[in-house]
């Protein structure tokens, strides 16, 4: 016969493992799934210092601790990867590569990935000067140099939060329009720490023992599309203070009509303390993509979530009359509970729900309502 789990939890990062503590001091014998390798993305990280009850701690320490205080109170924790799961039944059912598990309820935790440049020198020098996150590594970059790559609104966030610390901010993106909200785009063109470089791509991440800059190449022969964004005295300076900080011999350039330059670079080495990788984040939930609801990025679509974009939808409809395609299924979502997703029995917490703030802190504290969450839908049975 078949042994039935209460709740298995998928995930071993700061949401599941914090989902694990509660549903294991509640007496519901829950099990994790935390993969292989276990520990997600904190483990990578070096020194955690914002993490409330810790002034500073590795990643890996902090997620050993939580593993044994899940354990501690009775959880049980599997080192192995879900390769495969069916959420429709009334009994959700798992598989790893060699065994099935069946559950009352499951959590999905199972966290996002930054994405990255994949260029030499960057995954060697990662913690030492290159990061994805600027708040959790801001703070050691105070009044150096550092510099943001990437064009979306993590990415001008990530700028900004740095100008809090470093004396100097480049935002490095690869067009010559950013694809961040107009808001973002105005408070960074306003910043005076922060410094865009244009048409920019990094090639090669430099440095021996710790980060000593950014081999950039510049595309050349490529006039600016969109002259006006230029006439903000902001990033005209930029551009050419940027010029001038490129540690460029033999720099070539040429002017436009439009006074603006058709640049005529190529590689050029840029000196900086930080970097920051903001380029986008993929959740980690492919096996479950034809079993939950999730948003064209891949993240997990909760009911929360799910009110929230309705209430922004419906917002939107009223100003632009051409926004009325757009369907949701809120007849899928339980909204007596948050963190539920549009499968019943089945929940969610942690990065592979929530794109806008990653921090462990938010992880685990998602982890711990989607634990409360399905205490009371195993209590109502
Ligand atoms: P994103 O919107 O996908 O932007 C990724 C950026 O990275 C783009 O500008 C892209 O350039 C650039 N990029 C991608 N691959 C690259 C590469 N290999 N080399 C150089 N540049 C590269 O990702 P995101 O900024 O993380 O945002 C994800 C979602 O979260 C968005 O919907 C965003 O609005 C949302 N978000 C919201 C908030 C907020 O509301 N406060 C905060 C953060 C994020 P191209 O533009 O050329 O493609």
């Amino acid at each position: 016969m078949t042994y039935i789990e209460n709740v298995i939890i998928i995930g071993g990062g700061p949401a599941g493992l914090s989902a694990a503590i509660y549903l294991a001091r509640a007496g519901l014998k829950p099990l994790v799934f935390a993969g292989s390798p276990s520990g997600g993305q904190l483990t990578l990280t070096s020194e955690v210092e914002n993490f409330p009850g810790h002034d500073s701690i590795l990643g890996a320490q902090l997620i050993e601790k939580m593993r044994k205080q899940a354990q501690k109170f009775g959880a049980k924790i599997i080192d192995q990867n879900i390769t495969k799961a069916n959420l429709s039944l009334s009994k959700k059912k798992v598989l790893t590569s060699d065994k099935n598990y069946t559950a009352k309820a499951l959590i999905i935790a199972t966290g996002a990935k930054a994405l990255w440049l994949n260029v030499p020198g960057e995954k060697e020098l990662r913690g030492k000067g290159v990061s994805a996150c600027a708040t959790c590594d801001g703070f050691f970059f105070r009044d150096k140099v550092v510099a943001v790559v990437g064009g979306g609104d993590t990415a001008l966030e990530e700028a900004l939060t740095l100008t809090k610390f470093a004396k100097k901010v480049y935002l490095i993106h690869r067009r010559d329009q950013f694809r961040a909200s107009k808001i973002m785009q105005e408070r960074v063109f306003a910043n005076e720490k922060i410094k865009v470089i244009w048409n920019g791509q990094v090639e090669e991440v430099v440095g021996k023992e710790k980060l000593e800059g950014v081999k950039i190449r510049i595309n050349s022969k490529h006039e600016a599309r969109n002259p006006k964004q230029y006439q903000n005295s902001n990033v005209k300076n930029s551009k050419q203070e940027n010029i001038k900080n490129l540690n460029s011999p033999g720099l070539n350039r040429t002017y436009s009509n439009s006074g603006f330059g058709i640049w005529d670079l190529e590689f050029r080495i840029l000196p900086i303390d930080g970097l920051f990788v903001a380029i986008g984040h993929k959740p980690d939930t492919e096996i479950f993509a034809s079993q939950v609801e999730l948003d064209e990025k891949g993240y997990v679509y909760t009911s929360s979530r799910i009110a929230i974009e309705y209430i922004k939808y419906q917002i939107s409809k009223i100003k632009d009359t051409h926004q009325n395609s757009k369907i949701f299924n809120i007849e899928k979502y339980n909204f007596n509970y948050q963190m539920i997703t549009s499968v019943s029995g089945v929940f969610a917490a942690g990065d592979c729900v929530d794109f806008s703030y990653r921090q462990a802190a938010t992880a685990a504290g998602m982890g711990v309502a989607a634990a409360l969450e399905v205490e009371r839908w195993l209590e109502k049975g």
